[in-house]
């Protein structure tokens, strides 16, 4: 591909907007540009190693047996409404009305559309087990978009379903599924880790998921160094009880991502409150979101004060009751009538202080109360590890270590919850009809992409693996002008092209400097820079990783880029 032709809006600054390494990055790259909040368009360069991404996981799927198919985005609410999840499922579902009045559901998962799929074209037991899976477009209504790719309102996935005859034979299916995502995530070069996770509402036996480890991860893992057990602490907490109280302050603390919004004083100064009226009223959310919830004044006036000042999506207005029904599912707190401690780390803003003392039986002072009449210490990460720390696994009495993760994939044994609610039975060698036995398998594909790059990236930009690389070389021309530089370049580009290597050629009519910063930024494996020494046949290679240089000749460059 030659650069110059290509559709790739690279950015001088950091846009504003990104909070997330990964974000930046991307759109900075010119790898994706935001349509709406949580929607995404993929540039040639993000679409290029979205497919990468892709192949990966559809040779691996197709290794472990799935067939691969592709269902519908638009779901009628009938299918919904008989497994029971139109009332269930809540706001994220997005659902829309045909000309006629009729309920439709944009598919935010797709259990109801193949299990029916099943039902209607498996009768015999001889036709099972059967694993299938798509690669398609879902849609969740987010409460918060956030953080590019991360977390879209429209994103794909990779969904896979399977249907046993056992329960050995689904144990069967899922180990497959759980090695193949091992493979898979192996060879996009990320640095995961497999956790038990907690089955939820969901209902069923076994689950885990696939973590890939970073501090901008909105989960938190408790892993023991020694007996090797691994869990997102949602689980844990049920586990181990004591554990849930120093874990959640861990979550908590490590969720400080929102640098650009206003001090306390600001605020008070802005609304005409006391600093202690706002901070009475900042209450944290089990998973680490901050709410902001004024008691005193208007509610309307100063949600709109607030959205002028902070920016609208970080703006969520609570009444009592919602906060009261928001801090009884967060683990470790005691209860209506006791008193709990819990840390307040919303943000920037809020950083310091510790003693919040949740008081549920004042209501009418709100519920959260917090001590700022003296100076408290900053707190700092170090402290929660150190409260964290103190925490020893439940199995074999080592000390526990917690670290943040991304769920770029998840496995689930589901058992028989759908086919039984949608009666996707089979008959048995005896001829007795029993339910299928299902799992359901997801990898957020374009969460993924940006995962590798919230790993895979220093100060100049993206370095990709090159597994999933968009192009395998980049080649650069410092000046165009030159025409040996131009015909040396140009036969380094067709002999590697026709060699079967992607290569992006960089002929565009810039400064030099221009071209090696782009090139940074792209973070194409190897770059091989044609330079003044092009007339002694002399290319500079460039390793993006590890920075490494060396020359080559032209007659070796074929070989050692293959
Ligand atoms: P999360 O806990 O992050 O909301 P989830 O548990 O709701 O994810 P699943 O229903 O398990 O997600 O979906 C399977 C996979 O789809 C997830 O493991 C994740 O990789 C991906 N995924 C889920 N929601 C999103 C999203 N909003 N944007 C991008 N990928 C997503
Ligand atoms: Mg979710
Ligand atoms: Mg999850
Ligand atoms: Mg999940």
């Amino acid at each position: 591909m030659r650069q110059q032709h290509l559709l790739h809006p690279t950015l001088r600054d950091n846009p504003a907007e990104a909070e997330a390494l990964s974000h930046r990055l991307m759109l900075r790259a010119g790898l994706i540009r935001q349509l709406s909040s949580g929607v995404y368009t993929y540039l040639p360069l993000g679409f290029k190693a979205l497919r990468r991404i892709q192949d990966i996981v559809r040779q691996e799927m197709d290794a472990a047996g799935a067939q691969e198919l592709l269902m519908p985005a638009l779901h009628p609410s009938e299918l919904w409404k008989e497994s029971g999840r139109w009332d269930v499922y809540g706001p994220e579902l997005m659902r829309l009305e045909d000309r006629n009045g009729r309920e439709f559901a944009l598919g935010a998962t797709h259990e109801e559309v193949i299990t029916t799929l099943v039902r209607d074209e498996i009768q015999s037991y001889k036709k099972l087990p059967v694993t299938l899976y798509q690669i398609q477009t879902k849609f969740r209504d987010e409460r918060r978009p956030r953080f590019g790719l991360l977390r879209g309102r429209e994103f794909l996935m990779k969904d896979a379903y399977s249907f046993d005859r056992s329960a050995e034979e689904l144990d069967e299916s899922y180990q497959r599924m759980y090695d193949a995502y091992t493979s898979i995530f192996t060879r996009i070069g990320l640095n995961f880790r497999a956790v038990e996770a907690d089955s939820g509402a969901i209902g069923g036996t076994d689950t885990h998921e696939f973590m890939a480890l970073a501090d901008i991860g909105e989960d938190t893992i408790v892993h023991c160094p020694a007996c090797k057990y691994a869990a997102n602490i949602e689980k844990a907490a049920g586990v181990a009880p004591p554990l849930a109280k120093a874990a959640n302050q861990f979550a908590a603390a490590e969720k400080v991502y929102t640098p650009n919004t206003t001090s306390i004083k600001q605020l008070s100064e802005f609304l005409q409150v006391s600093p202690q009226q706002i901070i009475k009223a900042i209450a944290l959310k089990a998973d680490g979101r901050p709410m902001l919830a004024l008691l005193p004044g208007h509610r309307e006036l100063n949600e709109i004060k607030l959205k002028a000042i902070i920016g609208a999506t970080q703006v969520e207005m609570l009444s009592e009751d919602e906060i009261a029904s928001e801090l009884q599912s967060v683990p470790g707190f005691i209860g209506p009538n006791g008193l709990s401690h819990i840390p307040i780390i919303a943000d920037q803003e809020v950083r310091g202080m510790t003693d919040a003392v949740i008081g549920m039986n004042e209501r009418d002072y709100h519920l959260v109360h917090v001590d700022v009449s003296r100076d408290l210490p900053e707190f700092t990460y170090r402290d929660l590890r150190n409260a964290a720390e103190g925490d020893r696994c439940t199995r074999c009495g080592h000390e526990l270590a917690f670290t943040k993760g991304i769920e770029v994939g998840h496995v689930f044994k589901l058992g028989t919850k759908y086919s039984e609610k949608l009666g996707a039975l089979f008959s048995d060698e005896h001829g007795a009809s029993m339910p299928m036995i299902m799992g359901c398998y997801g990898i957020g594909i374009s969460r993924v992409l940006a995962a590798v790059i919230e790993q895979h990236a220093d100060e100049q930009g993206i370095v990709w693996p090159h597994t999933i690389a968009p192009f395998a070389v980049h080649l650069l021309t410092v000046s165009m002008q030159d025409d040996t530089q131009r015909n040396v370049s140009e036969d380094i580009y067709h002999t590697l092209t026709r060699a079967g290597i992607e290569v992006l050629w960089d002929d565009r009519e810039e400064r030099a400097g221009v071209k090696f910063h782009d090139a940074d930024l792209l973070g194409i494996p190897l770059r091989l820079t044609v330079g003044r020494k092009a007339s002694e046949q002399i290319i500079e290679c460039k390793e993006r990783r590890s920075g490494k240089q060396y020359e080559l000749n032209v007659l070796q460059l074929l070989a050692h880029c293959q």
